[in-house]
């Protein structure tokens, strides 16, 4: 067979060669070690955990080692791409902090980093593994494969394009050139050499290593549009775009043979992979993977629905990311994390468990780390989108509530009484008049009579010393030692007089610091509390 001819035949706008690719895309002058990684995701409208979670390790890999991150838009499965799918991805990946040098959107020299924008590059390897016999074109339509594999089920003969079942291996120039005449549409298939036997090994650091046989199928490289498969799209361009890691889910390890065939083929050097377990989840007494269908915390938009500070969702993942994470971040509190020395292989290799508890947790810390300026910040950014009048409050009432979040705040051990935004309207509403609940109090005389004596300009020590006093006039033991010692005659102690002053105030049994609340809500408003009771 003239492949030379056919090569021709098939492809014959084709006039660049795979050194003309190779001159247009360079190796990249980087320093040694540095990581070139990227992110491939397709645009279906749907950005979900499954893109964001390779994008920190990717991002992270290139980060720490001075290299290069590249945002690449694989759309070349037309039917499920949907309008503004790319715009989705990037503008969610942006709200995430995923920040790349190169890509989509960014550009740069390795462009286009659309798949659909290269198919001429596809087809320029493609038309150059024809000419060397190693891609020939299969007109079968869907009708012959489906017989194909009711032949093989038949004959418990494994599935697939493959040996004697290959029937356009064999076409001659002129059945082909028959066929083109026609109009038949083709796809290109991959001429699989005869397996010899040697097992393929992939070494990846998450996984460790694994051993599987070498690919025997004559795979589809560019479908009938031109437009090439998955896989030979990723041999291309990880080569073209000098990729050194390719992080990815671990559902692509069953066709990694094909991919190291793929390279040799194309005679390009293999990249490192690290291959990611799926993220898993606890439903009812069992594991199961986190689903796209089921989970709606699977998509990344649900999380500024429900309030969680995009700094919480970050420093969720990089806790199941690395487990070591947390002690890092102990040691470190205020370090940004891109300092943490990440490791791929001190990923969870079965699939790190994702615990919306857990992020309840982080979320907690990650806001009251947080000064009052930035909570106000993304607080009332966050209430503009899902409380508008609670954003109008917080807006009127700016200095107020920046006071009110100063609370407790910026120490060794800050409270944490916020876990989400949407609980923070309920943490902060007794201070607000118009969303103050009341309770019901133990001890209106006590609260009214002290209601008499606050002076908002006593110092903290007298200001208690004025509870104890009063208190003690209506019956609570100032000291608590002594009551707990002897009750008999008591109300209570100072304790349960300070709880009926802070149920009058506040409307709960717990608040942040009296004495700062007290001053916060200003002597009016203190008195009122206490009298109208
Ligand atoms: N589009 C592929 C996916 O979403 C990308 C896999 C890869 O990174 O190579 O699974």
């Amino acid at each position: 067979m003239d492949y030379e001819a056919l090569a021709g035949l098939l492809y014959p706008h084709i006039t660049a060669t795979p050194d003309d690719l190779e001159r247009r895309y360079p190796p990249r002058t980087l320093p040694e070690g540095a990581k070139v990684t990227r992110v491939a995701p397709s645009p279906t409208g749907f950005v979900h955990m499954g893109i964001l979670f390779p994008s920190f390790v990717s991002g992270l890999l290139a980060r720490e080692s001075g290299g290069v991150f590249i945002l690449r838009i694989e759309d070349t499965d037309d039917k499920r791409a949907v309008e503004n799918g790319t715009e989705q991805i990037v503008a969610m990946l942006r709200y995430y902090g995923v920040d790349f040098d190169e890509g989509i959107e960014r550009g740069g020299a390795y462009a286009p980093y659309s798949q659909r924008a290269r198919a001429e590059i596809y087809q320029t390897c493609a038309k150059d593994l024809v000419r060397r016999g190693l891609a020939y074109p299969c007109f079968c339509s869907e009708e012959d494969l489906t017989a194909m594999r009711t032949a093989q089920e038949a004959e418990k003969a494994n599935f697939g394009y493959y040996g004697s079942w290959t029937k356009c291996r064999g076409l001659t120039i002129g059945d082909i050139e028959d066929n083109l005449k026609k109009g038949v549409p083709f796809v290109l298939r991959v001429r699989c050499p005869e397996p010899d036997g040697k097992p393929v090994v992939l070494d990846d650091p998450a996984k460790g290593r694994i051993e599987m046989p070498a690919n025997g199928i004559d795979h589809v490289l560019l479908k009938s549009d031109g437009i090439p498969t998955y896989h030979f799209a990723h041999a291309v361009d990880d080569h073209l775009m000098r990729t050194t890691h390719v992080v990815r889910g671990d559902e692509w390890i069953a066709t990694y043979p094909l991919h190291h065939m793929l390279f040799d083929m194309l005679g390009f050097k293999r990249p490192r992979y690290i291959h990611l377990a799926p993220l898993m989840k606890m439903d009812g007494g069992s594991k199961r993977k986190l689903s796209k269908r089921k989970d709606p915390e699977c998509a990344l938009s649900w999380y500024a629905g429900q309030g969680y500070p995009v700094a919480a969702v970050r420093e969720y993942i990089m806790t199941l990311l690395n487990s070591n994470f947390e002690d890092w971040r102990r040691a470190n509190p205020t370090a940004e994390f891109g300092a943490f020395p990440f490791s791929p292989r001190k990923m969870n290799a079965a699939g790190a468990l994702f615990d919306l508890q857990k992020l309840d947790d982080v979320s907690k810390n990650v806001i009251s780390r947080m000064s009052a300026d930035e909570v106000y910040a993304e607080l009332t950014a966050w209430a503009g989108e899902y409380d508008p009048d609670f954003c109008a409050l917080l807006t009127r009432e700016a200095a107020y509530t920046k006071a009110l979040l100063s609370i407790g705040r910026g120490g060794a051990k800050p409270r944490k009484d916020i876990t989400r935004w949407d609980g923070a309207k309920e943490y902060l509403s007794f201070f607000f008049d118009g969303l103050f609940v009341p309770a019901a109090v133990p001890d209106p005389d006590f609260c009214g009579a002290y209601a008499e004596v606050y002076d908002p300009a006593d110092e903290q020590d007298a200001w208690f010393a004025k509870i104890k006093t009063l208190g003690e006039a209506h019956g609570y033991c100032p000291d608590v030692k002594q009551y707990k010692a002897d009750p008999s005659g008591w109300k209570g102690s100072v304790v349960d007089a300070s709880a009926s002053l802070r149920l009058a105030l506040t409307g709960r049994e717990a608040s942040p610091d009296m004495y700062a609340v007290m001053k916060l809500l200003g002597e009016k408003r203190v008195k009122e509390r206490l009298v109208r009771l």
